[in-house]
């Protein structure tokens, strides 16, 4: 509608008083002026110099500021309330971001028309939709109906008009909510399966009472199975599930191996016996009654019929011997064949330990636990930037210990440090038997000076905790050199380094850590 000046709003409105037969009184002539100027009528004054002195503070920098602004000066021309609120709960809106003036106001009329106040920028709308997508990957894969939601919700997130935030609080509100009971319920699944992980290890660590190295295993994967879980201790706890299932295993396939031999080699012995005693007690009423008759006969010709019958009887008597002897050589070599059999599945398990990554007599890493271990730390700390350092620690004097006590008690000295180093550490940091008597420690996010007091603060908790051997305390203690990973180093060169200041340690009089 083209602009009109006052005059011409002043002469429409005394001929609406005279079209409506009105008398020309002061109230009469603002209500017309003002439906004529097609300003909304409040029944209050305009005050329209207090608005100008607002205007001139409101801001107008950003292009939707300016185009709130432009409003604003309009609303003041036109004398409109209406168009007055709408600009202002837009301005009060651009500093809630994406939140919209439809809802707090009904639509504008299509005359109003221009761009839409509820407008959400694109580059935020497009990182919503990132979030939501993310949110979906992360969690919908055992919530079809969020996957669901969420299709819908990226449509309207990522069409080309600008999206309606009062289309979009609704979709983003029951998004939210279903979210929320999504993740409830997967915190609870974990919790649940949890549990009925620890139900299971602690069944077998009851089957297998007996296994000292087993029940060890079970005590450290119900530690690696208590919240609050990490990746690297659920690889550590896959790890030991598998070493355990696989000690299970063999034990399991070795006691009913020998369970069915010893049957089968019972049964036949048996069999055996029961004909054996059977047969020969035949004989014996045979050879009783030829010697009665032996006694009673008169003659040479009443012996010979009768020595027949022993020879008969005899004979039949060494042809079932050497039948019952047969049967004992057929049996012997079906037990050896079983015996080999079972050599052979002895073999196999033996082979398939090379699979284990845990050390039997100390459940410290083995070697190819420790290669695994290296080559994620150090893929890792290469990936976000972080140290990493590798000790290796030797027993001192470990030698005097098996040739005063025996290497049993060395074995449980052994089993010893390690119980006390792997308590000393931090959950991340990992132990592995290098060798012999040699550990190698793995200390994630470690510069080497915090390494060594790692490493200094196991020596304490040694020296804290005797080694009790038939209520002898002993003393152990170890020394250690430390490398922390350097640029492109590898981790066998890195131990090779630890292994050069180990033996600076030992060579400076062992007991202390040094730095390689
Ligand atoms: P040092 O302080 O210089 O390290 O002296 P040491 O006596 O500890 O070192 P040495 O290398 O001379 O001896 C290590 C001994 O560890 C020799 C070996 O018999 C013993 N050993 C290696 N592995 C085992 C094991 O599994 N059990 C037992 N009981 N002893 C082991
Ligand atoms: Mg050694
Ligand atoms: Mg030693």
């Amino acid at each position: 509608m083209p602009e009109r000046t006052s005059s011409e709003i002043a002469r429409d409105t005394f001929r609406l008083l005279a079209e409506r037969r009105l008398l020309p009184t002061p109230d009469n002539y603002r209500a017309l002026y003002e439906e004529t100027a097609g300003t909304k009528s409040t029944g209050m004054p305009f005050p329209e110099a207090a608005l100008r002195q607002i205007a001139r503070v409101l801001p107008a920098q950003t292009p939707v500021q300016k185009r709130l602004f432009t409003q604003f000066e309009a609303a003041l021309d036109q004398r409109s309330w209406h168009d007055l609120k709408r600009t202002l709960v837009g301005y009060a809106n651009l500093g809630l971001g994406a939140t919209s003036v439809a809802a707090a106001e009904p639509p504008p009329p299509p005359s109003a028309a221009g761009p839409r106040p509820s407008a959400l920028e694109r580059p935020v709308l497009e990182q919503v939709a990132r979030v939501v997508e993310y949110t979906v990957d992360a969690v919908a894969s055992d919530d079809a109906r969020l996957r669901e939601q969420a299709l819908p919700l990226l449509h309207c997130l990522r069409q080309d008009a600008p999206a309606d935030a009062g289309a979009l609080r609704p979709m983003l509100g029951d998004f939210a909510m279903r979210l929320s009971f999504s993740t409830e319920e997967q915190a609870a699944i974990r919790t649940g399966l949890l549990g009925a992980m620890n139900l299971v290890l602690r069944n077998i660590g009851e089957l297998s009472m007996d296994d000292r190295w087993l029940q060890g295993q079970v005590e450290a994967l119900t530690a690696a199975a208590t919240p609050p879980l990490s990746l690297r201790r659920i690889d550590d706890l896959q790890a030991r599930l598998k070493d355990v299932l696989f000690k299970q295993s063999e034990a399991k396939a070795r006691s009913v191996e020998a369970h069915e031999q010893m049957k089968r080699m019972l049964a036949v012995f048996l069999e055996r016996l029961s004909a054996m005693t059977e047969e020969s007690g035949v004989y014996q009423e045979k050879i009783e009654h030829c010697a009665e008759r032996l006694g009673q006969a008169g003659s040479f010709d009443e012996i010979a019929p009768v020595l027949q019958e022993v020879i008969v009887a005899t004979r039949a008597m060494a042809i079932d011997s050497r039948r019952h002897r047969d049967d004992l050589v057929t049996l012997r070599e079906e037990a050896e064949a079983s015996q080999a059999a079972v050599g052979r599945l002895q073999q196999a398990l033996d082979r398939a330990s090379a699979e284990a990554r845990h050390d039997t007599l100390t459940g410290a890493l083995n070697r190819k636990g420790l290669d695994e271990a290296v080559e994620r730390e150090i893929s890792r700390a290469r990936r976000i930037g972080a140290p990493l350092c590798l000790a290796l620690l030797d027993i001192d004097n470990f030698k005097k210990i098996n040739d005063r006590l025996g290497h049993a008690v060395g074995d449980a000295a052994l089993a010893h440090l390690a119980q006390v180093a792997r308590e000393s550490m931090r959950p991340q940091d990992q132990l592995a038997r290098y060798g012999g008597e040699e550990f190698v420690v793995v200390l994630p996010d470690t510069r080497a000076e915090d390494g060594l007091q790692a490493m200094q603060r196991m020596q304490r908790e040694l020296t804290k905790r005797f080694f009790l051997q038939d209520n002898e305390k002993l003393l152990i203690t170890f020394s250690a050199g430390i490398a922390q990973l350097a640029g492109h180093e590898s981790g066998v060169d890195a131990i090779a380094r630890a292994d050069q200041a180990m033996y600076l340690a030992k060579r400076a009089g062992k007991n202390r850590v040094m730095l390689g």
